[in-house]
């Protein structure tokens, strides 16, 4: 494989997108952010009134879905249809839905071509659940980013409170609960860490400590 690629798997609010853009940006790098895919469908089901279970009608969807990710600098935009909808994705519900169409196989598969194409020179950083054992196999290198349940309900709950959102921590922590066990225990592509991922548990860790420790990583790998 030519165009080396970096994967960066692990649960919801570990902080992989945060290390993704990071090292993106770092390396002068593609980025991938293949939840944000599954999150702008969850949105685009919800515009055509298309229930989150009905995979007959979600898969045309997913495979003519019209969206472009757009960067600029450091900012990056995600335009569905015509719309903005970078902000609109992120809220809790959307992400809700994401992962419930995420669980559907044929939806998945509708993805693949579209999550491959992200792969260009002169490289690719992949983040999600599934880049390193599913879309990207061949990757050079993958991180498994973790953290404890409590940790990632933390900090979601201080990103919220910076953003002037009230929230209830026990709300939050359940949510994460409740979508790690969807994430794990479906059928396709569930969350676990690839054979070769090199697992890496922010837990304890800031995130310039797990950007530096993912660096060096990358560079014994590449
Ligand atoms: O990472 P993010 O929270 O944005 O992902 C939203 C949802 O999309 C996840 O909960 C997961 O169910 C799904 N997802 C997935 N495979 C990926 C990325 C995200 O199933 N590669």
């Amino acid at each position: 494989r030519s165009i080396p690629v970096v994967t960066v798997d692990g649960p919801s609010g570990a902080g992989k997108g945060t290390l993704a853009s990071m090292l993106a940006n770092h390396l002068n790098w593609h980025l991938l952010d293949s939840g944000a895919l599954y999150r702008v469908l969850a949105v685009a089901t919800e515009h055509h009134g298309i229930s989150p279970a009905d995979e007959e009608a979600i898969v045309p969807l997913a495979s003519g879905l019209d969206v472009t990710f757009e960067t600029e600098g450091d900012s990056r935009k995600i335009v569905l249809e015509g719309e903005d909808v970078t902000d609109v994705i992120r809220t809790e519900e959307v992400g809700s839905v994401a992962s419930q169409v995420a669980a559907l196989p044929r939806v998945r598969e509708a993805l693949l071509r579209r999550q491959r194409a992200f792969e260009q020179a002169p490289g690719l950083i992949a983040d999600g659940r599934d880049m390193g054992t599913v879309v990207f196999p061949e990757a050079v290198a993958k991180i498994f980013l973790t953290a404890s349940a409590e940790a990632r309900a933390e900090r979601r709950f201080n990103q919220l409170k910076e953003k002037g959102m009230s929230v209830k921590l026990s709300r939050l922590l359940s949510d994460i609960k409740a979508r790690d066990e969807r994430d794990t225990q479906r059928i396709v592509a569930p969350l676990v860490p690839a054979e070769d991922a090199f697992e890496l548990d922010s837990t304890a860790l800031s995130i310039e400590q797990v950007f530096e420790k993912a660096v060096e990583f990358i560079k014994s790998k590449h």
